[in-house]
């Protein structure tokens, strides 16, 4: 393996040029080949960085064939870039790919780090940063985007969705009727001369955009459910749909004894044991969690 070429992940700018790092420009020159999701987009800017490294398309529809290809390239000693549309190679683009394939073959992967769209809007958007989940787009085939988005309704993590610009006013209807009105970043155009964030809610965004159509490239950085209220909830939940007495039979028909299932009970009610043992003791299950 000592003479088995390596895999860049090398990340572009977003927007704007001076965003390529000295260390991109580096290693596309020193590369044999550049793989790169949009040729002709790409060649504008290796000529801007007077790159002359050969190129080759790697994109969605011939991802798996041409990482075969690129694959067989670095086990016989070459060193490929890969290079996305814009941004870092691997997030919301046919980079995954190339990077499981290369790595199965037993092929160093090295990143190249740079702008990213998700992370740039997640740091400017004012949203809660420690804790996020990043879906991309969310699926255009209903079935599929739905089980996401049920996922999406009990996520406490703030949300990073890309979306384009035409899609930009139904998505953002969709995900009021099923996350409710929720604070919202809108990041557009990140570090291009229209660049805009700005917070609001799902629904202030909706408005906005049934007065002006949206333009450009969009990341919604949406707040995740409150952690606290979300248990809340789920506790409401149990209370309405269960009553104490059948909450622990459905514990102790499970195989817990009776103090364990009083421990599982309270903690699904919200409530102490002391009370769940209180409320056994009344028989009366009505008030439980009051
Ligand atoms: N690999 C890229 C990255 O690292 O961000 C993302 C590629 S994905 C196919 C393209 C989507 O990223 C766009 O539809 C948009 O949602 C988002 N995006 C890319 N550039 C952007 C920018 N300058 N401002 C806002 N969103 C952008």
């Amino acid at each position: 393996m000592a003479d088995c070429g390596m895999l860049y992940l090398v990340a572009t700018p977003i927007g704007n040029l001076e965003d390529m790092t000295f260390r991109a420009i580096r290693v596309l020159k020193e590369a044999d080949l550049i793989a790169a999701e949009d040729t002709r987009g790409s060649i504008r800017l290796l000529n801007h960085f007077d790159i002359h490294t050969p190129m080759t398309s790697y994109h969605e529809y011939n991802k798996v064939a041409k990482a075969k290809t690129l694959v067989d390239r670095m086990l016989a000693g070459q060193t490929v870039a890969c290079v996305t549309d814009a941004g870092t190679p691997g997030i919301s683009d046919p980079g995954e790919v190339l990077v499981q394939m290369a790595m199965e073959a037993g092929i160093q992967v090295v990143p190249v780090p740079g702008a990213c769209a998700a992370v740039n809007a997640l740091i400017s958007s004012g949203q809660a940063t420690r804790r996020f989940c990043f879906e991309a787009f969310l699926p255009s085939e209903k079935k599929e985007r739905d089980a996401v988005l049920e996922e999406l309704k009990e996520e406490t993590r703030t949300i990073v969705l890309y979306e384009a610009p035409h899609r930009l006013e139904k998505t953002l209807q969709i995900l009021l009727d099923t996350l409710g009105d929720r604070s919202l970043s809108i990041c557009r155009e990140l570090t291009k001369k229209h660049e805009e964030i700005f917070r609001t809610t799902i629904a202030g965004a909706l408005d906005l955009y049934h007065e002006q159509e949206p333009r450009g490239e969009y990341v919604l950085v949406i707040a995740g459910r409150d952690r606290r209220e979300l248990i809340a909830s789920r506790q409401e939940a149990v209370r309405s749909e269960l009553t104490l007495e059948e909450h622990m039979r459905r514990y102790q028909e499970s195989g817990m004894d009776r103090k364990e299932a009083m421990k599982a009970v309270a903690k699904d009610r919200g409530i102490t044991k002391r009370e769940v043992y209180a409320q056994l003791l009344e028989g009366d299950s009505s008030e439980d969690g009051q």
